[in-house]
């Protein structure tokens, strides 16, 4: 009956912990769950806003770069408006393409509608382009080296031919004439087999007239170089054959001559056959200089490219013109984008007027790796984001050094005025509490967990509790009918027994003796139950007050053994009394103390099943005192013997049926003598008896 209840009571109070606790908890749980959900989005609103505008920034300053690139060009322009031919090798300009890197060439359309390139970067141009003019061949020249030529190609008198040109070389005036007659007197040594004077005359002309140009534009220093080295390559002078194929290949790229492409790849093609030649020695000075003709090479290669680059610009001249609208004042600047063979191209046109037009080519990849890059990366490190930069078809060009793989990018696209390229930003890792939530779910995934298991450590808890609260109000109700019972059995004796001496029914002297006695003895007894009692609630509530005095515990041992020993003389129990003198004096509450040894030698009468002998040993132990109540009874179960103390406690289901008993003497026995700094102890096994120990301190006089 009592558990049935204890069940529905602790059904009821867990509906009222999922009702009260974990519902709510679940909810608030939800609602904040929707609330940061809630912030998150503001806080990735912002950031992206925020990320937009660092685009914006990086694509406006890209924009003012080029702007002021525009402008010095236009400035340059106005303050040096000097003729095409010359502007190809002017300073200014070169300076100007050194100072902007991004600057691949300018060009100049005039009049015509022909766009030119203004730039001394390009390795060759042409051959188309070039201007003849410089390397035609007078009439009246043509005529006086006739007799030579004669000599030399018709005859093949070289001998004549050499003495006719060295003849003629003291009266030529002028680099042209004479660059060209050395030209000719060094061709025949070489015919002669006079390799070291012919050597000597290329050194002549190296030094004196490199920039002579024959025939169609080649540069006599470039022919000189050549030749030098081919005749050192015949003699097996391996070093100064590489060194002078060093010096050209320098030269050629600086450039100092305007070189048309059919002589650029010509030379190009004797500086390779010399360098094959050279390729399988094993010599150390040799290899040296191979590395170093490597070396330059490679940069020359690049420059190859980049003169393709300017070059495939100019020769697709249509689509700039096609592009170009004219108009509109000095400092208006139209920039187009125009693709070529797959490369895109970025080009400016300042405002000119109906007869000059300039222009600025920029190199996109010049502008991706030497303007933009930094820029960005200095946005970055402020702003604190992770960056790519793709072209037209998604390709990447550029990107920053770790790019985050789940979180959403913006995207900003470059306007039409600048290369296609799409900067995509990603947000960095912007603290601890974006980048907590950040991880999204996850986080809330813990959160909940974190809820539920102190939801189920909530209810663990109050179950515990519940369970506590359940057993002693079993143990109370236990307890109601237990002391009920105690009370009962004493009176109805008491009663039965007057009732037969109020009327008369005892007649016998000695049997109405017997009767008082029995009478006496019950009504001790209950008043021993009912003292128990009203100390235990006494204690429960903590006003249970001692009245110590100082005294011998000796007699009121003694007493108590006594007393046991006439009431239960009938029952057979035989109780001996052994004190250990000198006992030293104690400070004791008398009743209380009374209520101990009575509580302990009850229990040893009442758990002594068969046997029936009880030994009560008072001794001194050191400055203490033992009082100890040994019986042959039943004994108590190793795991029981802390229990016992407990309030309500009864060891042994199937005792507690057969002998009475409330669960609460030992309690108030404990509690008795710690209240007197003492301690109580339990030796005892099971069907062997148990020995209770009351170890109480003595006092010092
Ligand atoms: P009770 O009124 O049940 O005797 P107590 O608090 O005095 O209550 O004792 C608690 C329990 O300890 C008893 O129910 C009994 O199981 C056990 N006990 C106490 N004294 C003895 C003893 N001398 N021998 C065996 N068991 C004992």
């Amino acid at each position: 009956m009592i558990k049935k209840k204890g069940e529905i009571q602790r059904r009821r109070i867990i509906v009222y912990y999922v009702l009260a606790i974990v519902l709510p908890c679940l909810i608030l749980g939800i609602l904040a769950f929707r609330g940061i959900k809630n912030d998150q989005a503001l806080v990735e609103r912002e950031q992206r806003r925020d990320l937009l505008e660092a685009g914006q920034q990086i694509i406006e300053e890209t924009d003012t770069y080029l702007s002021s690139i525009e402008n010095s060009l236009a400035d340059l322009i106005d303050t040096a408006t000097i003729p095409q031919e010359i502007i190809f090798n002017n300073s200014l300009l070169s300076r100007f393409s050194a100072q902007y890197q991004a600057v691949a060439g300018i060009f100049f359309i005039s009049g015509g509608g022909v766009p030119s390139l203004l730039n001394n970067g390009l390795l060759y141009i042409p051959d188309h382009l070039l201007t003849v003019s410089h390397g035609a061949v007078s009439r009246s020249r043509h005529f006086t080296w006739e007799r030579g030529w004669q000599f030399e190609f018709r005859k093949k008198d070289y001998q004549k031919a050499l003495e006719y040109y060295q003849g003629i070389l003291p009266n030529v005036t002028g680099a042209q004439s004479r660059g060209e007659i050395l030209n000719a007197i060094a061709r025949i040594q070489k015919k002669l087999k006079l390799d070291d004077e012919a050597l000597e005359t290329y050194d002549l002309i190296w030094n004196d007239y490199p920039h002579v140009f024959i025939q169609n534009k080649i540069p006599l220093g470039a022919v000189a170089l050549v030749e030098k080295s081919l005749l050192h390559m015949e003699r097996k002078d391996t070093i100064p054959a590489l060194k002078t194929i060093h010096l050209l290949i320098s030269q050629m790229q600086i450039p100092v001559w305007e070189l048309g492409y059919s002589h650029y790849a010509n030379f190009l093609s004797n500086i390779e056959e010399i360098i094959f030649r050279c390729e399988r020695s094993t010599e150390e000075e040799t290899i040296c200089w191979l590395q170093r003709i490597w070396s330059s090479k490679d940069s020359l290669s690049l420059s190859e490219k980049h003169t393709e680059y300017l070059l495939a610009f100019l020769g697709n001249s249509d689509v700039i013109l096609d592009d170009i609208e004219p108009g509109g004042g000095r400092n208006n600047c139209r920039r187009y984008k125009t693709s070529i063979n797959g490369r895109s191209y970025l080009f400016s046109i300042l405002a000119g007027n109906e007869y000059e037009q300039w222009g600025l080519i920029m190199d996109p990849g010049h502008l991706l790796n030497d303007t933009i890059r930094p820029l960005i990366l200095n946005i970055a490190e402020q702003s604190n984001f992770c960056w790519e930069v793709t072209g037209l078809n998604g390709e990447l060009l550029l990107k920053s050094a770790f790019i985050p793989e789940d979180t959403p990018p913006v995207y900003v696209m470059f306007p039409a005025n600048l290369p296609s390229w799409t900067l995509t930003i990603y947000p960095g890792d912007s603290g601890l509490f974006v980048s907590l939530f950040r991880r999204g779910e996850g986080l809330f995934f813990y959160i909940f967990v974190a809820i539920l298991i102190i939801l189920a450590a909530g209810l663990f808890f109050t179950l515990q509790t519940v369970n506590h609260e359940l057993h002693l109000s079993r143990m109370k109700s236990y307890f109601m009918s237990t002391v009920s019972h105690e009370f009962k059995s004493p009176l109805t004796s008491i009663r039965q027994m007057a009732e037969m001496l109020v009327r008369g029914r005892v007649p016998s002297p000695e049997r109405q003796q017997k009767y008082y006695t029995t009478i006496l003895q019950q009504s001790e007894r209950l008043s021993h139950l009912i003292d128990n009692i009203l100390d235990f609630s006494k204690m429960e509530e903590g006003q249970k007050t001692f009245r110590f005095e100082r005294a011998k515990i000796t007699a009121v041992v003694k007493d108590m053994v006594e007393s046991f020993q006439k009431l239960t003389a009938d029952e057979g129990f035989q109780i001996s009394l052994d004190i250990s003198e000198p006992l030293p004096d104690m400070v004791f509450d008398r009743e209380a103390m009374e209520q101990v040894i009575h509580n302990l030698i009850d229990n040893a009468c009442k758990y002594s099943d068969e046997s029936r002998t009880i030994d009560v040993h008072l001794y001194p132990k050191g400055s203490r005192i033992v009082i100890s109540v040994r019986d042959h009874g039943i004994g108590i179960r190793k795991e029981d013997q802390d229990k016992i103390f407990s309030r309500f406690y009864r060891a042994g289901e199937e005792l507690s049926q057969t002998v009475k008993g409330s669960g609460i003497g030992l309690t108030i026995v404990k509690q008795i003598v710690e209240a007197h700094h003492g301690e109580v102890t339990v030796e005892s096994s099971p069907g062997k008896g148990s020995i209770f120990n009351v170890i109480l301190p003595g006092s010092q006089k």
